[in-house]
């Protein structure tokens, strides 16, 4: 068996291994015998991060160590029919037309490749260098292994992590991200007499992911709901309710409101949105072709939020900053800076909470965009706080292992890989809090509609950065 087939191989007993962000402990026990079973040194941090260590092959004593990095966790998601318990199940998948995939869940190739890779490694007899393999935990809701993890766990001065989704491209940096949300105090009010409620709501946007998809252009539900309800906001009428969106790095997809307006106006209100989903549909015919607005008698509402505050949080949710702020100008095609206006819920009566991230290669900017975005809120009267803040990872193009990688990946594929920065969170950023030194690259094989049901994996891609992963650790020196 090859190098790659045992990868292969390490991945699919994998997917047998429930691991959902928060309930690790199978693949953590999982890991601890995998070291055990073949006598090599292993230790678990208080959080739940497994570092596995194999001591360098003879004559290797002098190689710097290198630590290969990945997560425990997955996005545990399935299609709503589909009967299917991640707390106990193997992972369902096939493998058609070079493609590894699970059709109705989440395959778990993210990140279970990396630990995949690791673990052939560890298991091997190629001649290497110190190895250090680092299995943080919860990655996909927070990274709060790679948070947690304390300055000293590892040794090297070398790190790859092996958490990415593109063959051929080798990444040397990443964005770093802040949360901030907004609340708002509301008074009920009593619904005023003779009037009917509507429900208007924005569907059929693509949405996507707040930090690889901000440039698409695509619709905010949210904002575009918010553009509609500001062009009547002189006019009479109550807000009863206002929703839509889900997590703080989605972009939203769906939103929808829920209006009383007097019973004479209820036909224009229908008419104006349906002309308003019209426009949109022009607008984003090319990034949302499926994007609609849909009016609809709703069940009458005895109480709606007070006047007051409607026009403050209509208006500041219209105005906000959304989308791209800036592009890098050193590496080209790369979101620098970017805000995510992401939700909004009423959940407590008498609030509510406005959700928004903000993402930046830059520090200085990224602060900036937060408060430019706080700015907005302040001046409509919310209240503020920002949370969450992780760094992130500025390249370095003069990196040793970024220098060993491309010109490994040149004599194997005959070619240059791309070289790469994201404008979305990596542990990498964190790790640099603890261990400042680091000199990083991150790699991986070609994953495609990952978080979601039907995510799969490129075979012939795995070969490949199977090949490129054991030729670095082979000849890094
Ligand atoms: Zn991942």
């Amino acid at each position: 068996m090859n190098f790659s087939q045992k990868v292969l191989e390490i991945f699919k007993d994998i997917t047998r291994v429930p691991r959902e962000s928060g309930h690790e402990e199978h693949i953590t026990a999982y890991l601890q015998k995998f070291a055990a079973d073949r006598g090599l040194e292993c230790k678990t941090d208080s959080t739940g991060n497994v570092l596995i260590v194999k001591s360098a092959a003879p004559g290797k004593e002098n190689v710097p160590a290198i630590a290969l990095q990945s997560h425990q966790d997955m996005v545990c998601e399935k299609d709503g029919d589909f009967a299917f318990d991640f707390a106990h199940d193997a992972v369902p998948y096939e493998i058609e037309d070079g493609w590894m995939i699970a059709r109705h869940t989440t395959l778990g190739a993210d990140d279970g490749i990396g630990i995949a890779a690791s673990l052939a490694l560890l298991d091997s007899d190629i001649p290497m260098g110190k190895l250090e393999c680092l299995f943080t935990i919860s990655e996909e809701t927070g990274m709060d292994g790679a948070f947690a993890l304390e300055s000293g766990f590892f040794d090297a001065r070398t790190l790859i992590n092996l958490d990415s989704e593109d063959e051929g491209l080798i990444f040397v940096g990443c964005a770093g991200g802040i949360d901030t949300t907004a609340t708002y105090q509301y008074t009920q009010e009593e619904v005023r007499p003779g009037t009917l409620t509507i429900s208007l709501r924005i569907s059929g946007a693509l949405g996507g992911h707040s930090g690889d998809d901000i440039d698409k252009g695509r619709v905010n539900a949210l904002q575009q709901l918010c553009r509609f309800l500001y062009s009547r906001l002189r006019e009479d009428w109550q807000l009863v309710s206002l929703s839509g969106g889900n997590k703080p790095n989605a972009i939203c997809r769906e939103a929808g409101a829920v209006v009383a307006v007097p019973a004479g106006d209820a036909a224009s209100w229908a008419d104006a949105f349906r002309a308003f989903g019209a426009t949109l549909k022009a607008e984003y015919s090319t990034s949302d072709p499926s994007v609609e607005a849909v009016a609809a008698d709703a069940a009458p509402a005895s109480h709606a939020i007070c006047d007051d505050v409607t026009v403050r949080l209509v208006s500041a949710l219209f105005g906000l900053p959304h989308g791209v702020a800036a592009m890098s100008m050193d590496i080209p095609g790369l979101v620098q800076t970017s805000s995510n206006l992401a939700a909004v819920r009423m959940d407590t009566p008498g609030e509510i909470t406005v959700i928004t991230s903000q993402r930046s290669s830059v520090v200085s900017e990224l602060h900036a965009i937060a408060s430019k975005v706080e700015a907005v809120f302040l001046l409509s009267g919310a209240d503020v706080r920002h949370h969450g803040e992780y760094p992130g990872w500025k390249p370095n193009m003069s990196s040793h292992i970024l220098k060993v990688s491309v010109e490994s990946y040149k004599k194997l594929f005959g070619c240059d890989p791309e070289i790469k920065a994201i404008h979305a969170g990596l542990e990498c950023g964190l790790f640099l809090d603890k261990f400042p030194y680091l000199d990083m690259i991150s790699i991986g094989p070609t994953l495609r509609g990952v978080h979601a049901p039907g995510e799969r994996l490129d075979l012939a891609s795995l070969d490949k950065f199977c090949d490129h992963l054991a030729d670095i650790v082979t000849n890094f020196q």
